[in-house]
């Protein structure tokens, strides 16, 4: 059981584990810190949290679990102001989208402290951002993914791995450049296409036409595209080299399509359509 939780970010992530702790009645106390007022308050009034902190110092003193839950691009930000402050019973873990510059960063920032530092990443998430949109049940059945490395403390990952087990997710391990190219396909890269797919339609010349005769497949493919753009920004930057070797792959496969649609190669498209549409099948039991 975890004493006292600190937490910080309280936002979709950080709210939805909150809660599932709370009701897993894992945690003693639970202490939220941010950077807004306002976003803590709401937090406080939700239930979510026990204490609302403004100041990192007096939110982390004590706690035997800190969870970092900003996006990617404040992470080194709090890991530096975390280093001198870090209590001595604290396992650190967080849950950037992207593993290998939240690592780099908790490696300059913790120092000797670095091996209670445990990468892990929720695959389980919305569209929404913020607290009052945060869940209880977000984690349950989902995979959350560590990233742990050589020097990382054994006890830290088992705490760690309790943690988001009484959350109620299925805990599994990879090595941190393989998460990163896994996700730079399975979720950045469908990321950008919905971006990429509304932007083109709002600034084509007949966009209100286009909207008003959108079918159900233009909803499900741009969904994540209400995503918050500050955190997808984050993960574009720290997630680059992957990320553009997933988009060139996918640039090339689409210069492929175009060239059959071109050259009316009517085979070539209802094979690379069938093969995806069993593909697809086959993934609605694991999806
Ligand atoms: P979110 O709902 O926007 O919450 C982020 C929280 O971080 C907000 O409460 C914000 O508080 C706080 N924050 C931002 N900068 C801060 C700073 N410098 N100091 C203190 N607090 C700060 O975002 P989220 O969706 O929970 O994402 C959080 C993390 O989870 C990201 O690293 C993301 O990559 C990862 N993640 C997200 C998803 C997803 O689907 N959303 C899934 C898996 C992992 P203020 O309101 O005060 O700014």
């Amino acid at each position: 059981m975890i004493d006292k939780l600190c937490i910080i970010g309280i936002g979709l992530i950080g709210g939805s584990l909150a809660r599932a702790l709370r009701d897993a009645s894992y945690v003693r106390e639970i202490v939220g810190y941010g950077r807004s007022v306002g976003n803590l308050q709401q937090a406080m009034e939700l239930g979510v949290i026990d204490r609302a902190e403004v100041s990192l110092p007096d939110a982390v003193y004590d706690a035997d679990m800190i969870v970092l839950a900003v996006p990617v691009g404040n992470m080194a930000e709090i890991l530096n102001a975390l280093g001198s402050v870090l209590p001595e019973q604290a396992v650190v873990t967080d849950v950037g989208s992207v593993k290998g510059s939240v690592i780099a960063a908790a490696r300059t920032a913790l120092g000797t402290r670095f091996a209670h530092f445990v990468p892990g990443h929720p695959i389980a998430g919305t569209e929404q951002s913020g607290v009052a949109a945060s869940l209880p049940d977000l984690f349950q059945r989902r995979r959350v993914v560590l990233t742990p490395e050589p020097e990382t403390d054994v006890d830290a990952i088992t705490r760690v791995r309790a943690m988001w087990e009484m959350a109620g997710a299925e805990v599994a391990t990879l090595a941190a450049a393989d998460h990163d190219r896994i996700l730079a396909v399975s979720s950045h890269l469908p990321h950008m296409l919905a971006y990429c797919l509304v932007d083109m339609v709002v600034r084509h010349d007949d966009h209100r036409a286009i909207l008003e005769n959108s079918a159900g497949s233009f909803k499900d493919a741009t969904r994540v595209a209400a995503s918050d753009p500050v955190m997808w920004r984050d993960i574009c930057l720290a997630n680059r080299d992957a990320l553009l070797e997933a988009l060139r792959q996918y640039h090339t496969d689409l210069g492929t399509l175009v060239e059959a649609i071109e050259k009316g190669d009517g085979k070539w498209l209802r094979e690379t359509f069938m093969r995806a549409k069993h593909a697809r099948n086959g993934l609605n039991k694991k999806l």
